[in-house]
């Protein structure tokens, strides 16, 4: 696959405040949001109220229009995507949180835990069009710190060009407790292997009694913090996520947003920001109330309002569809993903994204938003234009009368 060029094209416009305050027509908008434009602006944080202001705010387009103008001041029409795959080394976890479609416990049949083997030769089949691998799963009682070691030198060793953007926060704890060895020997032993990101899954809701009730026994909201800002230390970008329509209030969604934000003031180590809403299908959740496309997209665009400085917000296609992400890219978002070959976990809870895209179906995708499509590599530094091939046309033969 095409290594990409070394490129800021990923990185927010310097000025993107100045841009935005010449773009954006104050007086257009309902009185109540002026203050919020205006902190916008001049560079202040939103805080809890602007948050729920924004929340109960009855205009989704209004919304949209400041957060597209936040995004638009950042990147322009730039939108960005990668090619990517999701292997999912094990569905077995000790664990039993109630969102969860995927996990199995280990006697279960359709469980399964790949060898070192078996996940590069999974991986084999995509090598030619992916240059990242995306890998989560399980919390596995025998899966040691060793076997990651392995697995990520193997990878890197046939595969140097794919990235390896692996392991949540919880993962990384389990690995801490089963091999007793700190967070920080367990990050750093990753990274020396070959691990370039973590993904940031499992943030859910950063509220603990919200925790105990959807996925009781993962790590603490202030440990799903902490093991990201020793990411951060170390030098391994992440990313972090938020999973709402569980059962959480707009309060908690909201004081989420801000932690996030706190802890990237602090470390500046967050690369991107992906919230998608909880789905479904074969989980053991009936008490959730769910979002609907509007709030999705409500959503997206508080957080681009409200985290100003977590440089991406991605559209996250496996789990909203194809359909809302582009729409998405309207409202905030200027990061999709991706050219996903493969993808158990959102499938096992019912998405029915379309896996196998090209990079020319994605490109169509994100023009289709009336914008442009940049490929990027996983820590947004290399980046480049993708320019469509053109398709040839169709010379029609002319009809010969019988
Ligand atoms: S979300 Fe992760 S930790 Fe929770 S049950 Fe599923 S696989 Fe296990």
């Amino acid at each position: 696959m095409e290594e990409l060029p070394i490129s800021p094209l990923a990185s927010p416009h310097p000025e993107w405040r100045s841009i935005f305050s010449q773009n954006i027509s104050i007086h257009q908008f309902d009185v109540e949001l002026h203050s919020i434009i205006q902190k916008i602006i001049d560079g202040n944080e939103l805080n809890e109220s602007d948050g729920l202001l924004l929340f109960h705010h009855p205009s989704l387009s209004q919304l949209g229009a400041i957060a597209w103008g936040v995004k638009h001041a950042m990147y322009g029409k730039n939108v960005f995507f990668n090619s990517n795959v999701h292997i999912n080394q094990t569905n077995v976890c000790v664990l039993a949180c109630k969102f969860c479609a995927f996990r199995r416990g280990a006697k279960s049949n359709d469980a399964y835990e790949y060898s070192v083997e078996e996940f590069v030769n999974e991986l084999e089949t995509y090598k030619d069009a992916v240059d990242e691998v995306h890998t989560v799963g399980g919390l596995h009682p025998d899966l040691t710190i060793e076997y990651y070691e392995e697995l990520f030198t193997t990878v890197k060793k046939r595969f140097p060009h794919i990235a390896i953007k692996s392991l949540s926060a919880v993962e990384i704890k389990h690995l801490s407790q089963q091999s007793n060895i700190s967070i920080a020997e367990v990050l750093m032993r990753l990274k020396n292997s070959g691990l370039t990101s973590l993904p940031g899954g499992g943030a859910e809701i950063l509220n603990d009694e919200v925790r105990a009730i959807i996925c009781n026994g993962k790590e603490s909201s202030q440990e799903y913090l902490a093991i990201h800002r020793e990411a951060h230390h170390l030098g391994i970008p992440t990313n972090c996520t938020m999973l709402f329509g569980t059962i959480e209030t707009p309060e908690q969604r909201i004081q989420h947003l801000i932690q996030l934000r706190n802890l990237q003031s602090e470390t500046n180590g967050f690369q991107c920001f992906v919230p998608y809403p909880f789905l479904q299908d074969n989980t053991r959740l009936p008490e959730a109330q769910l979002a609907t496309g509007q709030e999705i997209l409500r959503m997206i665009s508080i957080s681009r309002i409200m985290i100003t400085n977590i440089p991406h917000i991605k559209a996250y296609r496996m789990n909203i569809g194809d359909h809302l992400a582009e729409l998405a890219l309207q409202y905030g978002a200027d990061d999709i993903d991706g050219i996903v070959q493969k993808e158990s976990i959102m499938h096992s809870a019912g998405s029915n994204a379309l896996l196998e895209l090209d990079n020319t179906m994605l490109a169509k995708l994100i023009e289709n938003s009336d914008s442009i499509p940049i490929r990027r590599n996983t820590t947004y530094d290399r980046a480049k234009p993708f320019i469509k091939p053109e398709i040839p046309r169709i010379i029609q033969l002319p009809v010969v009368q019988g």
